[in-house]
């Protein structure tokens, strides 16, 4: 399976290698169809027959993910496509359903060129499969099943609800209940900086240093497991006890952005804004959000986007703004009526009112897309790699 993943990288590598070829020639981009005669070649080559070895149809993939990936770009979503790197999201896929059997029963997995699998269930498939992606993640090998169904429309049940997003409580509703932070980096951050202090005093690529990588590894995983499972679960209870959601459209991305600066303009506060920064991503706000917009989808709700400003500053009684509303962190009270209560529960108060606006003043809706399975994390982890 490693030799798998590797010759899907080969290809997806070579591929990028030759389209910058042609680019840097004038000539046009090659489509996956000519993309796909190039492998052709590539698998019958006298350099490369190992490709041989590997299933075409996942290294056929791997040409649809490159071509993706410069859709992407085109369309101005992504970055310009990168070259793949040993060790990072090892992966292959097959696409076609007719290639692979399914045996739930029994716990086992037929693919191509490598025969029955048993695998450990997380949870039953339900629906037609279509396609399956093998992964290693941490010295671990995962089996993922894409899946089609027929769904009935789903009926929203409750009502609606505003959320405020902070760093001392991780999520305010406007009803008063409120979500404690995880902070599943901060509670690692030390163990995390001896084993890297461990690995950096061993050579390079020795046994010791690969043990000492592979341990690094598996705290890693260990805090994206614990963080991916605190946001599941918050996500699935809002979500299922809500028609409506409305949160603040707050760009994490550029909250997040490096508050350094360059040597021509250097950043203010820096320390303030990088101890934000690690709230923030550590945290996931983006990844709520991001599970918060299809889980609604899929029970029939809606999550609505609204104008993040004076959230915190306006008071929900008699609209008075100003910044001696909020003395404290904590503490709301109004300077022109003296309504008084908790700072981050105003905030949601005043989202579920902007949220009420925005949808009486038709105004467009942050809808879900509707897709086959979970979408992928890729968005999510992007900003965490900033
Ligand atoms: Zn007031």
């Amino acid at each position: 399976m490693r030799r798998f993943c590797g010759s899907c990288r080969f290809v997806f590598n070579k591929a990028l290698a030759l389209q910058k070829e042609r680019y840097a020639q004038g000539e046009t981009k090659l489509g996956y169809a000519g993309l796909c005669q190039q492998l052709t070649d590539w698998r019958h080559s006298a350099e490369t027959p190992w490709l041989r070895n590997a299933p075409v149809h996942a290294l056929q993939q791997a040409l649809k993910n490159l071509d993706r990936a410069y859709a992407h770009f085109f369309a101005q979503r992504a970055g310009f496509p990168r070259f793949k790197r040993k060790g990072q999201s090892e992966s292959f896929r097959y696409p076609d359903p007719k290639e692979f059997r399914l045996d739930q029963a029994n716990g086992r997995i037929w693919l191509p060129k490598l025969g029955w699998i048993r695998y450990r269930n997380s949870r039953p498939v339900l629906g037609e499969p279509r396609n399956v992606t093998v992964s290693l993640a941490a010295g671990r090998w995962f089996v993922s099943v894409q899946t089609r169904r027929e769904v009935e429309p789903p009926i929203p049940k409750g009502g609606a609800i505003g959320i405020d997003m902070g760093v001392v409580r991780f999520a305010t509703l406007s009803d008063g209940r409120f979500i404690e932070p995880l902070n599943s980096f901060r509670r690692h951050e030390a163990r995390l900086r001896r084993y890297q202090r461990a690995m950096s005093r061993k050579s390079r690529f020795s046994n010791n240093w690969k043990k000492a990588k592979a341990r690094l590894q598996r705290i890693h995983m260990r805090i994206a497991n614990a963080r991916r499972d605190f946001l599941h679960k918050n996500t699935t209870t809002i979500s299922q006890n809500h028609a409506i959601v409305c949160i603040e459209d707050l760009r994490v991305r550029n909250m997040s952005r490096s508050a350094a600066g360059t040597i021509d303009a250097p950043g203010r506060q820096v320390r303030a804004k990088s101890g934000l920064n690690k709230s923030i991503l550590d945290q996931g706000w983006f990844e709520f959000r991001r599970q918060l917009d299809y889980k609604l989808a899929w029970k029939g709700g809606h999550l609505v986007a609204v104008p993040p400003q004076n959230t915190s500053r306006e008071c929900p009684a008699c609209a008075h703004v100003t910044a001696d509303n909020r003395l404290s962190q904590a503490h709301f009270e109004c300077v022109r009526c003296g309504f008084e209560e908790n700072a981050d529960v105003v905030g949601a108060i005043n989202v579920l009112a902007r949220g009420h606006r925005v949808l009486a003043c038709g105004e467009p809706v942050q809808q879900g897309h509707s897709e086959k399975q979970e979408p992928t994390e890729a968005a999510a982890r992007e900003p965490a790699l900033a």
